[in-house]
């Protein structure tokens, strides 16, 4: 995963759907990605949106180097998140435990600060 600079600590990216062409417009994103129609949680719950990846922590030059593994987002099938859009938040996700009425939906996260689309580099 590319480099992601942030402002502050904590932040919270997701695995979205893509409901538009190739053209990176954060707010014409789609909602977490949720092949399975769940709730929002925590990366390790049974019950999860397949693109919630829970929180990350940035250096004080707002600088996430994040290295991910989660069997609910492949690379390859039916739910390859090949082409699908990945999104920091500003603010730290509850993982759906907040009590918020966006808990369950979006973890509370906030605004969408950056984004990109997942794709495979070549070993050129
Ligand atoms: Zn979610």
């Amino acid at each position: 995963m590319s480099e992601v600079r942030v402002r502050e600590n904590l932040y919270s990216p997701s695995i979205l759907t893509r409901e538009r062409e190739i053209k990176i417009e954060i707010d014409f994103l789609g909602p977490h990605f949720n092949p399975y129609r769940k709730a929002h949680g925590a990366p390790h719950d049974k019950e999860r949106h397949a693109g919630d990846l829970g929180n990350i922590s940035a250096d004080e030059d707002g600088v996430a180097n994040v290295c991910l593994k989660d069997l609910q987002i492949p690379l390859s099938g039916p739910n390859s998140i090949l082409g699908r859009a990945v999104v920091v938040h500003a603010d730290p996700d509850d993982l759906g435990r907040g009590g918020h009425e966006l808990s369950k939906s979006t973890g509370n996260a906030g605004s969408r600060i950056g984004c990109g689309i997942i794709g495979l580099q070549s070993a050129v």
